[in-house]
């Protein structure tokens, strides 16, 4: 189970729109207690790839989050970026480029301007995707 604050998922959602219609995307760090994983600061990054099919984190930024991550004692929990026109589940790209079974993706769909859909998403090694609790309070 994934919790994240109010403040962070209004963060996030902002950011997407200000986006529109590129992708938009960033990082995720928080505490992990085993299942239980809490996410306590969100990281907006440019997507260098200024498109609304997909996205490539700047790397400089995404060095910079993780720096801040460890001097904040906070460990990488995963990703997060929008679908400006698409549902709320992984692209056959987002499974390639996942590489890594142990964090969570967050997807933010904005198909539908006056319901944003924010899940999270678990892929396994083998590209099998399962939905993971996610919580906003
Ligand atoms: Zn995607």
């Amino acid at each position: 189970m994934l919790t994240m604050k109010k403040a962070d998922y209004e963060k996030i959602l902002a950011h997407a729109k200000e986006n529109l219609p590129e992708e938009a995307c960033g990082l995720i760090a928080g505490t992990k207690d085993g299942d239980k994983k809490i996410i306590e600061k969100v990281y907006l990054l440019e997507n260098m790839d200024h498109t609304n099919e997909h996205f490539s984190m700047n790397p400089k930024e995404q060095l910079a989050a993780v720096k801040d991550m460890r001097a904040n004692h906070l460990v990488p929990l995963g990703n997060w970026h929008s679908h400006p026109e698409s549902p709320s589940r992984p692209s056959e790209e987002d499974k390639r480029l996942a590489y890594d079974p142990t964090v969570n993706y967050l997807i933010l769909s904005l198909m539908d301007m006056d319901q944003p859909v924010l899940k999270a998403f678990d892929i396994d090694k083998e590209k099998n995707v399962t939905i993971e609790e996610l919580v906003i309070q």
